[in-house]
């Protein structure tokens, strides 16, 4: 069984969706089934990643400057 420092090592890879072999995709299953510790910190990298991904995508950020946009565009007739 592979020990959890070796789990976080791979963890990357099994979060970005890179190939692993199958044996080494079934040891860090296997290892993740039986340690609360490592099934803890893969979410949490999971959730990290996805946070990151989403913050980087061009539609949020369209998003973000709309909505600037929009609030000068408010505070101008506001202020006129
Ligand atoms: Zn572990």
């Amino acid at each position: 069984m592979l020990k959890c420092q070796e789990v976080e090592l791979r963890a990357d890879a099994l979060v970005d969706g890179t190939p692993l072999s199958r044996r080494e995709r079934l040891s860090l299953n296997m290892h993740l089934l039986m340690c609360r510790h490592c099934r803890r910190y893969v979410r949490q990298l999971r959730a990290l990643t996805a946070h990151l991904r989403h913050r980087e995508s061009p539609t949020a950020h369209d998003d973000q400057v709309q909505a600037v946009l929009d609030c000068v565009h408010h505070s101008k007739q506001t202020t006129d």
